[in-house]
């Protein structure tokens, strides 16, 4: 994973941490957010930017379906471990 050149500072005043996005609108996009807020972006108040451009429809397309091929393996995989 590339590094970005310039860290924002959150508002808690410790460097913004990269992390990865994983919702529909966005699957895969990396953002800054706040360090003490581990990998989960969760209010819209604290300190938030996104470090990925926004995706065009088609490569959101693209990668909703690989995630989706993704879980599916997923679960499959935990199915085989149960049984
Ligand atoms: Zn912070």
């Amino acid at each position: 994973m590339e590094m970005p050149e310039v860290i924002p500072v959150c508002y808690c005043g410790n460097l913004a941490k990269l992390n990865m996005y994983w919702s529909n609108d966005n699957p895969g996009r990396r953002f800054f957010g706040c360090n003490k807020f581990g990998s989960r972006f969760q209010k819209p108040y604290q300190f938030f930017s996104w470090f990925d451009p926004p995706f065009t429809p088609r490569s959101r397309i693209m990668l909703l379906g690989l995630l989706k091929k993704v879980r599916t393996l997923e679960d499959a995989k935990r199915r085989e471990r149960r049984t």
